[in-house]
């Protein structure tokens, strides 16, 4: 049997070990060191953002950018509905009510008309969103700047889920830099990884510094450990971080490697039956993930094929169960435009790492073709 082709490995580009080495010379093993700082710096660096804090995960930083907004018991939050659970959690997390909002088609991201009818509702009943949280799924630009009108013209803030599109740019912004917060996620699978981590970037820097006291525990200016608020355990290692300033050297290269997949899949895929998320004018996708559908004239349906692939040891994913479909969710108040359900329907994610190699590439397509026959 083949070795397994996955759908997002970690990809290190061989810089990491000297980081970590560099760590155990110097016995920087603590949450803190040279390794957060310069990692910071190479995020604030590669975004053109001011301020950055390295945090452990992406979800962590969610929720730091919800406590810094003051989101608390009772408000509410809009969020994308097409996403990834950790997008939500964090407003459960502060007991406030997530209401879900649905895709559009182009990108597949917040539908911004959606957006403001359910702003312009729950503002008619006086409870205006105390957050809006936008994500750029699969690393495809949004349509952010819309939002961004929006959240301007109605003062509720802007927290841009980020942690899929690291390297991904709108009319050459980098995206996470649209909203007041931006967040970066570096797990195992995403773009490039601390196996393990997150980041919470802003143009403000009150609370950047605010978020890095909240995430070690929130200690006073005492010499002992003294608390004036509930604080958390949500920065990132000095380890962690070193591997993190290796992938930051490579990021660039993992971007092109993943486009690469995305264009071979497009050319060989979408003349028998696939169809591809195309990139609108002025958006440059990281494609962290390629995603098809099928089309209507395909007998056949994502899951045969996912159990297909499975058997030559290819590993390929549904797109995101939208979170109104959640059981943990199901309640919450959604609005809806049909196009995430139909996406989860119609959808599945090919194998998308950055290390895949040509031979493995064309073993997939081979095995679709195949499977179509
Ligand atoms: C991965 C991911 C997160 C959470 O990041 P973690 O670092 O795993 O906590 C949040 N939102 C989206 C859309 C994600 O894909």
């Amino acid at each position: 049997m083949n070795e397994r082709i996955f759908l997002s490995a970690p990809h290190m580009g061989g810089e990491e070990v000297e980081f970590i080495q560099h760590a155990f010379n110097e016995n920087w093993i603590a949450p803190l060191g040279p390794n957060v700082n310069g990692f910071e710096a190479d995020i604030q660096e590669y975004n053109n953002i001011p301020y950055a804090a390295a945090l452990s995960s992406g979800t962590a930083a969610i929720h730091l950018a919800l406590i810094l907004l003051g989101v608390k018991n009772d408000d509410v939050v809009m969020a994308s509905s097409f996403t990834f659970s950790a997008t939500i959690n964090p407003i459960v997390y502060q007991q406030a009510e997530p209401v879900l909002i649905d895709s559009e088609k182009e990108t597949w991201n917040m539908d911004p008309v959606l957006l403001e009818k359910a702003i312009k509702e729950y503002m008619a009943k006086g409870k205006k969103p105390k957050a809006i949280i936008f994500v750029h799924l699969y690393g495809m630009p949004g349509k952010i700047e819309e939002v961004k009108a929006i959240s301007e013209k109605y003062e509720i803030p802007l927290i841009e889920d980020a942690a899929e599109a690291l390297g991904a740019k709108l009319n050459d912004k980098p995206l996470g830099t649209f909203g007041d917060f931006g967040v970066y996620s570096f797990n195992g699978n995403k773009i490039i990884t601390t196996s393990g981590g997150g980041a919470l970037v802003s143009q403000n820097k009150d609370w950047i510094d605010k978020a890095r006291f909240l995430a070690t525990q929130a200690r006073d200016a005492a010499p002992y450990y003294q608390h004036s608020e509930i604080g958390y355990n949500y920065r990132m290692s000095n380890i962690a971080a070193g591997i993190g300033r290796g992938q930051m050297k490579v990021l660039d290269k993992w971007v092109e490697n993943r486009r690469a997949n995305h264009d071979f899949y497009f050319k060989e895929l979408n003349p028998v039956g696939f169809e591809f998320l195309k990139e609108p004018k002025g958006a440059y996708s990281n494609r962290w993930l390629t995603c098809v559908l099928f089309n209507e004239n395909l007998s056949n349906n994502p899951e045969d094929l996912r159990q297909e692939l499975e058997k030559f040891n290819i590993e390929t994913r549904p797109l995101w169960k939208p979170m109104h479909l959640q059981p943990i969710f199901k309640d919450c108040k959604a609005y809806l435009s049909g196009v995430s359900e139909e996406l989860f329907e119609r959808g599945l994610c090919l194998p998308s790492s950055s290390s895949l190699t040509n031979e493995q590439k064309s073993m997939v397509v081979e095995k679709i073709k195949n499977f179509l026959k």
